[in-house]
């Protein structure tokens, strides 16, 4: 029984950090090994500040494979802040312009998650990301008057959009967009809706650790998703079995920097332009939809676990969570219960009926 979990540990360990060279190996008990050999595709990408892998199998895995990665590069440039090419970066220097599908798309959910979230999701935050040096990675510990300048300039209220004619405008000077918290999630899941044109039914995209799955793997099982310790990165916290979800999480690790033994990550709590420090370590949101699943693992990690908690029990049918506190619990909604395996450590759970 420990050998089976040791090795189905390092199995899904494999998909989450290095892409999923097992998949051959499970795949081989239920098909010839040249048929899967030709059903394959994948790649290897940098794109958005981070190193993806696509894997897809089916007929037209290799056309549906080159598409997702034009496409991967497509929305890199479109959507980053800074691209003189790109249409949000433009968008971020002209203080606002027309936007095309994807860009409009984004902007609606993320001002829905804004609302939803009280405004622990905000992609106008971007001024305050760049002051901390998370952008051009020259790190630096703003003023407080810095802080009190830039502050206005995340107030999403002042962004005035047209719905029918998909038009943004700002209505003050250095306000600009950043889909740094939802880009990932979106991106998986585009992929994933282009690979149906491809009647691909078995793939995964994993984007610097966040990863969406389509269908099971091809011998029919879940995947196994494997989720890194906060703490230590050799660590896996444990293992979730899915199937056409996303599994995506934030955390204070994945981008910080040190000064006088403080450390400062790139997860900012809107109302002060600070580093979030609300008693979470990491949030894993898993759901069908990984627009959401990003955007919510931003926000519930803002939120801190009782607002989490709160969130998730009014919004049970759309996510379930792990949450990581700094104090070491590990926390899943009850909708993960058989899907998610630890080796260790004891895992609380979060049910639909408390009342907080
Ligand atoms: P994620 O890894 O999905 O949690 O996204 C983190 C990134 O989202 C950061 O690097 C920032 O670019 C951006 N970000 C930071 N804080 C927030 C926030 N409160 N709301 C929206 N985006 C944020
Ligand atoms: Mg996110």
């Amino acid at each position: 029984m420990k050998m089976r979990l040791l090795l189905y540990f390092c199995i899904a360990g494999i998909i989450a950090f290095t892409g999923c060279n097992h998949i051959q190996k499970d795949a081989t008990q239920s098909y010839p090994h040249n048929q899967i050999e030709d059903m394959k595709a994948e790649a290897d990408i940098f794109a958005m500040d981070t190193y993806m892998k696509i894997v897809a199998y089916g007929a037209e895995a290799e056309l549906a494979v080159k598409a997702a990665k034009q496409e991967v590069q497509r929305l890199d440039t479109l959507l980053s802040p800074e691209s003189a090419q790109g249409e949000v970066g433009q968008i971020n220097a002209n203080g606002g312009g027309k936007c095309s599908r994807d860009t409009a798309y984004l902007w609606e959910r993320s001002l829905q998650l804004y609302k939803d979230t009280d405004g622990a999701f905000n992609v106008m935050l971007y001024p305050v990301i760049e002051a901390w040096g998370f952008i051009n990675k020259e790190y630096t510990i703003p003023s407080q008057e810095m802080l009190n300048q830039l502050l206005p300039l995340t107030d999403i209220t002042k962004v005035a959009y047209n719905n029918a004619g998909k038009q943004i405008q700002f209505m003050e000077d250095g306000m600009k967009i950043g889909f740094g918290g939802i880009a990932k999630g979106y991106t998986s899941a585009k992929i994933m809706d282009m690979f149906e044109d491809y009647d691909i039914k078995s793939a995964m995209v994993n984007l610097g650790g966040n990863v969406q799955v389509k269908g099971k793997k091809i011998d029919g099982t879940d995947w196994g998703v494997a989720i890194r310790d906060p703490e230590n990165e050799e660590n896996l916290l444990g293992v979730l079995q899915v199937a056409d979800k996303a599994v995506i999480t934030s955390g204070g690790y994945e981008r910080y920097f040190e000064k006088d033994g403080t450390i400062y990550h790139h997860i900012l709590e809107p109302s002060t332009g600070k580093p979030a420090n609300n008693g979470l370590l990491s949030v894993t949101i898993v759901s069908a939809d990984g627009t959401l699943a990003d955007g919510l693992s931003t926000s519930l990690f803002v939120m801190g676990k009782e607002k989490a908690k709160q969130y998730w029990q009014k919004n049970a049918d759309k996510f379930q969570t792990i949450l990581v506190t700094n104090d070491g619990e590990i926390c899943i909604t009850e909708g993960l219960i058989d899907t998610f395996t630890s080796q260790e450590k004891e895992i609380q759970v979060i049910r639909q009926e408390q009342q907080y």
